[in-house]
């Protein structure tokens, strides 16, 4: 039986086309394919400004550096998230301090993110787990009455909405990233989006070394001089991959179609199993599942182990995640007793069950997994 593995990234004849054109063109970096995947990244989530990064990590520091983020500030993270989330943050000199989550969706718990912000609070990074984006009114409302940041990290929620707007014009900053199991993808990447101008102009400058002007622009200029303003990184990403990009960003909207239809299907054939908690949908939002995360219930017939491994064996690409930030032995060592255990985040990590689900994915998969997923009971 062929393997189902829990995501699968879609590469057609126009993706290598797009590619291949770059390579025979002059320019495989900092070239015009960055500009044009920038411009239409911003069109389609209705942001004035996207710019382009060589990853979802990068395009979470690039937004922590440019908030000013350094040595005593706090940062309220969710804690059920990829460890990147909270990276970020201790890149910029920062400190991650973990609320809790929403049981049944994975989303920041607003009362206990309110309950931890404190006079050395900076801002919140919401994190859109699944792909189902975060309460961002409430968010909103929140970060303001503080004087707060408020960004989002999106890279699970490419094509959702909320309230009839695209994630990433949820916040003031939003990250994407376009790793081959994300919703799109250009082997590695990521994006930010922003309405604010001078923030995107900053993190244009950070992703080049901190220096103010690109390759490209002293070209045209016909000068060689430039000026480094602040420490930056190389957090460039290529021409080769921005083609890719626009490219897949062509089928974004029917990749978050294809991942619907999947997760409507499961929704519907797992309805009848008493076991097995289907992941929460808010009625004012759609969703992009980029996980289908289910949890088993009280009375489940087997353990998370043994579902993972016993649908590892058939073949089906269960996965569990995430771990609570916090309780990874390097955050361990380094908040010690400082950091507040979160129990909700706990419960659904251990009790946690993401069934595969991509763009790529057939019905008759799906099938095989919803079989497989019914015999867990025998
Ligand atoms: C994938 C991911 C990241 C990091 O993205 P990379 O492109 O792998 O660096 C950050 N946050 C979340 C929630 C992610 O899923």
């Amino acid at each position: 039986m062929r393997p189902i593995p829990y995501s699968r990234h879609s590469i057609e004849q126009e993706d290598i086309a797009a590619v291949q054109e770059v390579l025979a063109s002059d320019w495989l970096t900092t070239g015009p394919k960055v500009s044009e995947f920038e411009d239409a990244f911003a069109k389609f989530c209705g942001a004035r400004e996207a710019v382009a990064v060589n990853s979802g990590t990068a395009a979470l520091h690039a937004p922590m550096h440019s908030y000013g983020v350094g040595q005593g500030d706090e940062v309220i993270v969710p804690a059920n998230t990829f460890a990147a989330s909270a990276n970020a943050v201790l890149y910029a000199g920062g400190t991650p301090i973990f609320a809790d989550v929403q049981i049944d969706t994975g989303l920041i718990d607003l009362k206990d993110a309110e309950s931890k912000i404190t006079s050395r609070t900076k801002g919140i990074v919401a994190v859109d787990f699944a792909g189902q984006p975060c309460d961002y009114s409430e968010l909103q409302h929140l970060t303001a009455k503080h004087g707060l940041f408020l960004h989002a990290d999106a890279c699970h929620a490419l094509g959702a909405s909320y309230k009839g707007k695209a994630a990433g014009a949820l916040a003031c900053t939003s990250s994407f990233s376009f790793h081959p199991v994300k919703p799109i993808t250009t082997g590695e990447g990521g994006m930010i989006t922003t309405d604010d101008s001078e923030l995107a102009a900053a993190m244009r400058v950070f992703r080049n070394h901190g220096i103010t002007t690109d390759f490209r622009q002293r070209e045209k200029a016909q000068t060689w001089e430039y000026d480094m303003e602040c420490l930056g990184w190389n957090y460039r990403l290529s021409d080769l991959q921005c083609a890719l990009g626009i490219s897949q960003l062509h089928r974004a909207r029917r990749f978050f179609e294809a991942r619907n239809r999947i997760a409507n299907l499961y929704d519907e054939a797992f309805a009848t199993i008493g076991w097995l908690q289907i992941p929460a949908r808010r009625p004012d939002r759609t969703h992009a599942f980029h996980l289908y995360a289910c949890r088993l219930a009280a009375g489940a017939p087997v353990t998370q182990r043994e579902a993972f491994q016993r649908l590892r064996a058939k073949g089906i690409g269960a996965h569990v995640m995430y771990r609570p930030v916090y309780l990874h032995s390097y955050y361990q060592e380094r908040l010690g007793a400082s950091s507040t255990p979160c129990p909700n985040a706990e419960t659904l990590y251990q009790t946690i069950l993401v069934l595969p689900i991509s763009a790529v994915m057939l019905e008759s998969d799906a099938s095989r997994v919803v079989e497989e997923v019914a015999a867990l009971a025998l």
